[in-house]
């Protein structure tokens, strides 16, 4: 993904070039132009180190593994995941991604059910050293680093503001459960 749009700098691949150069899928010819992500006082929000790093980085010790696993990354700090119904093309043939119907979102309640290990947003509300050992323990994620978990976790508990809404809504549930 070495093909540059020279509007709006996203990266493609050779065979999506159009003829004429100027790229319509990421930014149709640069009538599209995506605000800079900011703060709630107006300030830019810049991309943080420790993610920059770990991206861009390769004397970083994280980087290979940052790299390797870095969907189960995504995954683990996720508030839903794709619902859809995806239709079955066994057999031969190319890999086809197909789905039927309407696509949502799955998440989960503030609470876990009891017996259910927490999950999406419930991860948020509980302690970040249990949520970490939590998303760790899961089969999937066994090669991911506690280290790294911690600092998204962290990061997002700061930054997110669906982490803090949920937070916030748990607080709201726990008040009228009391009174
Ligand atoms: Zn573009």
């Amino acid at each position: 993904m070495n093909i540059i749009c020279q509007f709006c700098k996203s990266k493609n691949f050779v065979a999506e070039c159009p003829s004429d150069g100027k790229f319509t899928s990421c930014c149709r010819k640069e009538k599209i132009k995506l605000e800079k992500p900011s703060d709630a006082l107006g300030n830019d929000l810049l991309y943080p180190n420790f993610l920059l790093g770990l991206l861009t980085n390769p004397n970083n010790p994280d980087y290979k593994n940052f790299h390797d696993s870095i969907r189960s990354y995504n995954s683990v700090v996720s508030f839903a995941s794709m619902g859809a119904k995806v239709v079955d093309f066994s057999g031969g043939g190319p890999y086809v991604f197909k789905v039927y119907g309407q696509i949502c979102h799955r998440t989960s309640h503030i609470q876990s059910v009891s017996g259910q290990a927490p999950q999406y947003d419930q991860l948020y509300v509980i302690d970040s050293t249990q949520a970490t050992e939590i998303r760790v323990n899961h089969p999937a994620n066994e090669q991911c680093n506690i280290r790294i978990l911690d600092q998204i976790d962290s990061f997002f508990r700061q930054h997110n503001r669906l982490s803090d809404t949920y937070r916030m809504l748990r607080e709201v549930e726990s008040r009228v459960v009391a009174e």
